[in-house]
């Protein structure tokens, strides 16, 4: 008898943007005529960068000729790439990071919910609430929790975030973990960390011995200059922590598909007898035996973001949202509503005042405007929602003007 991996039944059923899907589906079918404006699903709507879109054809040319044609490629990625982004994202800002310790991938969602296939089965998870929910759903499936009661899963540390402390999470005092998942900027509360705050983790993490697994995919939102945009910008980071970034929230690569995981050679985890190993080492074979690169025009595309007019334009499509999310907050501000993000994150999280998913009927019934519910985020996200930034101006504009009607009703 072929049996399934039981943990998938402990997964919480009901799936956040499912049931937004049905919400929405249910209203419009109520009100066919009604116009609905989706400021909820964190999808970039610019298309990508002029730059990106030459080199994905100069690239698909060369695959057609046979001087040009490449096969497999390295599975960790092309030089070319991984040259870039350690000169461009890490070194021009004096952080020590090489080349190759940078592993090229097809996401940030794989690289975050693969990563822990690294680790022990019995190791203590840290987390933050609200936070990304793929780094506690991967978790649940590969049997590191108890069961789903009370939107918790037994067995994890919650990190709750909270107006009190800015929604970032200070580390657990008295409390040890040995794999702390940080997310700066924040998805879906639009906090930064400042590097006082992510010290005290690198700090925390010396002493219990654990790994901070940092989530940057917002980490080209960063405008305040004392924001920081890597974790190895703290001193010791490059001991205890990984790195994750994407292309896609950058540079609109959502839908063409690339990312990269930072793996420092002096970070190591232990076995059972207390003995260290090199988390590069066995990433990279974890890496090339379940991975075969991302494709090569999709790395070129990904190149472009580098050089020439790419990182302008690049830098504009990110002004363009950001154009946004100050409107949204300001708007929201001026509603007499508590905002966070929306400064350095293309993310307004917003104290609603009520239930998240009241706040969300409201929003959708009374001004067609879809936002994400913060309860779907873990149970410190009741009582807020997330608005997000990518929308086109026309839309965020349309979108607030609704909003402002329909909550002065
Ligand atoms: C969008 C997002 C990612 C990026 O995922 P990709 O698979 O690279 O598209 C990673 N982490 C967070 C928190 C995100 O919101």
């Amino acid at each position: 008898m072929i049996k399934i991996n039981e943990n998938y039944l402990k997964l919480a059923s009901s799936y956040l943007f499912v049931e937004i899907a049905r919400r929405v589906a249910a209203f419009q079918e109520r009100n066919p005529d009604r116009e609905i404006i989706r400021l909820g699903i964190g999808d970039v709507t610019r298309p990508l960068p002029p730059a990106c879109v030459e080199a994905l054809r100069a690239a698909a040319a060369e695959m057609g000729e046979p001087s040009g044609f490449r096969g497999y490629g390295p599975e960790q990625g092309y030089g070319f790439l991984r040259e870039r982004i350690a000169g461009s994202d890490y070194q021009a800002r004096g952080v020590d990071v090489d080349a190759d310790e940078i592993f090229i991938s097809d996401g940030s969602k794989c690289d975050t919910g693969n990563i822990q296939e690294l680790f022990a089965g019995d190791i203590a998870i840290a987390v933050p609430d609200p936070v990304y929910p793929v780094y506690v759903d991967t978790n649940v499936m590969a049997g590191r929790t108890g069961k789903f009661a009370d939107g918790r899963y037994g067995g994890l540390v919650y990190l709750e975030g909270n107006s009190a402390n800015g929604f970032v999470p200070a580390p657990p005092a008295g409390a040890h973990a040995d794999l702390i998942y940080l997310c700066f900027p924040n998805n879906p509360t639009g906090s930064v960390a400042t590097k006082e705050q992510l010290k005290a983790w690198v700090d925390y993490a010396k002493a219990e011995k654990a790994l901070i697994l940092f989530d940057a995919a917002y980490e080209a939102f960063i405008a305040d200059p004392f924001v920081p945009h890597s974790i190895y910008e703290i001193e010791g980071a490059r001991e205890v922590a990984i790195e994750f970034r994407s292309f896609s929230k950058t540079a609109g690569f959502t839908g063409t598909r690339c990312a990269f995981t930072v793996i420092p050679k002096s970070c190591a985890a232990f076995d059972a007898a207390g003995a260290a190993h090199p988390l590069h080492a066995l990433w990279n074979r974890r890496h090339s035996t379940k991975f075969n690169g991302v494709s090569y025009p999709v790395q070129r595309a990904a190149e472009a973001v580098y050089i020439g007019e790419g990182p302008a334009q690049v830098r504009e499509t990110i002004a363009y949202y950001m154009a946004n999310a100050a409107l949204i907050k300001a708007q929201m501000g001026a509603l007499g509503y508590r905002c966070t993000g929306g400064v350095n994150a293309p993310y307004i999280w917003i104290e609603c005042g009520s239930g998240s998913w009241e706040f969300f009927d409201m929003l959708l019934n009374d001004a067609g405007v879809v936002c994400t519910p913060g309860a779907g985020f873990g149970r410190c996200g009741e009582g807020f929602i997330r608005i997000s930034a990518f929308n086109s101006r026309e839309n965020v504009e349309k979108a607030l003007s609704m909003i402002g009607a329909a909550v002065k009703k």
